[in-house]
């Protein structure tokens, strides 16, 4: 899966999120990438989100969906939100699962619970860096 988030400067927020679905998947199955509220969404004035994971999780709690309304009707921040879905929502069924997330303030969040989540990003002040579970390194833009 590669995922995208972005805050422009107008305030809009958008997301995106492409994958190849998982290994030996059945036939025809369409994954959460495509649905707007599972593996993808994004609502101006709360936050923008892509995830990974096991895409039939990611439709049954309406992940992206989820933490938007968290904060929404909750008033979590983002960073509280998308944790919780993560980290104690999806916990049970033992998936490895991770999402990218950026708020309408600009805050960013990209909880996981698997070694394998590489993610980068860019601040409005034009430093970017890029992370894996261990290590962050500030790169040149
Ligand atoms: N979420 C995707 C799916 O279930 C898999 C992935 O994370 O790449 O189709």
């Amino acid at each position: 899966t590669v995922g995208a988030v972005a805050l422009d400067a107008g305030g809009n927020l958008a997301a995106a999120t492409s994958t190849g679905g998982y290994n030996n998947k059945p036939a025809g199955r369409i994954g959460d990438t495509p649905i707007v509220g599972a593996g993808t969404y994004a609502r101006n004035g709360h936050c923008a989100v892509s995830g990974t994971g096991k895409g039939e999780f990611f439709i049954r709690y309406a992940v992206g969906h989820e933490v938007a309304s968290r904060m929404r009707y909750l008033g979590e921040g983002l960073d509280a939100a998308a944790s919780k879905v993560i980290h104690e929502d999806l916990k049970p069924h033992n998936i490895g699962a991770g999402l990218v997330a950026v708020g309408a303030d600009g805050s960013i969040s990209a909880p996981y619970n698997t070694d394998g989540m590489f993610r980068g990003w860019v601040l409005t002040d034009g430093r970017a860096f890029v992370g894996s579970h261990s290590e962050v390194f500030e790169v040149e833009t």
